[in-house]
C-alpha cells in the first residue's frame, strides 16, 4: 500500500525526471505530477539539448561531476537501446571553436563526454577567426520527444498526471506529505526566488541533412546541432528579456553568425522559429526546507530542483537522482515507521 502522498510541481525535464526517479525508486511513495504547462509547451520542449554545461560558481564541482556523469549515463544507455529514436536521444559528435584559448582548456566533463581532444591546426584553418577548438562526442536529447516518453515511463510506475496551476506550495500541503518543486523560471513567483530570472533563447529548426556535426562557438551564443529530424540553429541570450514570440532580427543575426561558421547553411530550409526563457540562476537549487503552513501548525516539507539555466537538459538525471535522495532522507525521518525506506 502506498502511505507517503508526493508531488512534483512541473513538468519540464526537471519535472519528469524527478517524478520517474522517485516513482520507479519508492514503491511506498504515490507520486502526481502536477503542472498548468506540459510538451509540447514547457521550456523543456524547445531545449538545443545538447550535453555539455558551464561550471556553476558555487557548487561542489565534485557534485556537478556527479550530476553530468548520472546524467551523461543514464541518456546514453538510451541512446544505446531500441528506445533512442521514440525517446528522441542521440550520440553527437562535433567541436567547440574559441577566438582566445579559454581559461580552462580541460571542462570539468571532458573525461566524461566521448572521445575529448583538442583539434588540430589543419582542422583549424577552416575557422580564421578562432585560434582553439575541442572535439568530443556526447549526446543530443530532444525533450520534445524525450518528454513524452518519461511521461509514459512515470505512468508505467504508477504515476499520476494532473493539469493545474498552483499559487502558493503551501495549498499542497493539505493533500500531499511532501513537495518536490520543480518549477523552473515559475520559481520566481511560486516560492518568490529573485534569483530566478529568464533568459530568452531564440533557434531556428533548418532542414540541412548533410550537416551532420555540431559546431558550437564557446561563447554559447553561435551554434547548431543536428537532430534527430531537423539542425537546431541559434542563438541568443537575452538576460531578463521575457518577450515569447520570434524577433525576426535576431533569426537573421543567427543565421549571419552561423554561415560564417558553415557556409552551406545557407542552402537550409528553415522549418521554424522557437523561442525559449531559461530558468537563469547563478547555482541550481537543490535541496530541502520545510514549510509552515498558513494558519495550521502543519509543517510540509519541499525538495528544491530547479533553476538549472542553459544546463537543464545535461543534468536533469542527476539532479534528479539529488532530489531522490532528499525525498528518502525525508521519508525517513518522518514517515510512519512502516514507511520507512
Ligand atoms: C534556446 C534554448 C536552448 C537550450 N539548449 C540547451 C541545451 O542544449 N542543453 C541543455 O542542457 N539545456 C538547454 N537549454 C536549457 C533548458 O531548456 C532548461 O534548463 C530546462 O528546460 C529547464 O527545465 P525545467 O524543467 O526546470 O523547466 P521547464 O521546462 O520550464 O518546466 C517548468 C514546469 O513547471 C511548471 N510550472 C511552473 N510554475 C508553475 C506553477 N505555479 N504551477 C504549476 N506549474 C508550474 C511549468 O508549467 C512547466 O511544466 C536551452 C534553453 C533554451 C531556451
Amino acid at each position: 500500500m502506498k502511505r507517503v502522498k508526493v508531488v512534483v510541481v512541473g513538468a519540464g525535464v526537471i519535472g519528469f525526471s524527478t517524478a520517474v526517479c522517485i516513482a520507479e525508486s519508492l514503491s511506498l511513495c504515490a507520486v502526481t505530477l502536477v503542472a498548468d504547462q506540459f510538451s509540447p509547451d514547457t521550456t523543456s520542449d524547445g531545449a538545443a539539448g545538447i550535453m555539455f554545461v558551464s561550471k556553476y560558481p558555487d557548487i561542489d564541482l565534485e557534485r556537478q561531476r556527479r550530476w553530468f556523469k548520472d546524467s551523461f549515463d543514464h541518456l546514453l544507455a538510451i541512446a544505446q537501446s531500441d528506445q533512442a529514436p521514440e525517446a528522441g536521444v542521440m550520440l553527437s559528435s562535433g567541436c567547440q571553436i574559441f577566438r582566445e584559448v579559454p581559461a580552462e582548456t580541460v571542462p570539468f566533463w571532458a573525461d566524461l563526454v566521448h572521445g575529448f581532444r583538442f583539434l588540430t591546426e589543419s582542422e583549424l584553418k577552416r575557422f580564421p577567426e578562432h585560434c582553439f577548438g575541442q572535439a568530443f562526442t556526447t549526446i543530443k536529447c530532444e525533450c520534445s520527444a524525450y518528454l513524452p516518453w518519461l511521461e509514459k515511463r512515470f505512468r508505467r510506475a504508477g504515476g499520476k498526471v494532473q493539469q493545474s496551476h498552483v499559487n502558493h506550495l503551501q495549498e499542497l500541503a493539505g493533500t500531499y506529505d511532501l513537495i518536490v518543486n520543480c518549477s523552473g523560471l515559475g520559481a520566481r513567483s511560486l516560492v518568490g526566488d529573485q534569483q530566478v530570472h529568464p533568459v530568452r533563447g531564440q533557434v531556428l529548426k533548418v532542414q540541412a541533412p548533410w550537416i551532420n556535426h555540431f559546431i558550437r562557438d564557446g561563447d554559447g551564443l553561435t551554434y547548431f546541432y543536428p537532430g534527430v529530424h531537423s539542425l537546431t540553429v541559434g542563438g541568443t541570450r537575452q538576460e531578463g528579456d521575457r518577450r515569447l514570440e520570434a524577433d525576426p532580427a535576431d533569426s537573421e543575426d543567427i543565421l549571419r553568425r552561423c554561415c560564417l561558421l558553415e557556409p552551406s547553411l545557407a542552402k537550409g530550409k528553415v522549418l521554424g522559429e522557437w523561442v525559449g526563457l531559461r530558468p537563469g540562476r547563478r547555482n541550481p537549487r537543490v535541496e530541502r526546507e520545510v514549510l509552515g503552513t498558513q494558519g495550521s501548525a502543519r509543517r510540509v516539507h519541499v525538495v528544491h530542483n530547479y533553476g538549472h539555466g542553459g544546463g537543464g537538459v545535461t543534468l536533469a538525471w542527476g539532479t534528479a537522482l539529488d532530489a531522490l535522495g532528499l525525498v528518502k532522507q525525508i521519508v525517513n525521518e518522518t514517515g510512519p515507521p512502516q514507511a520507512r525506506l
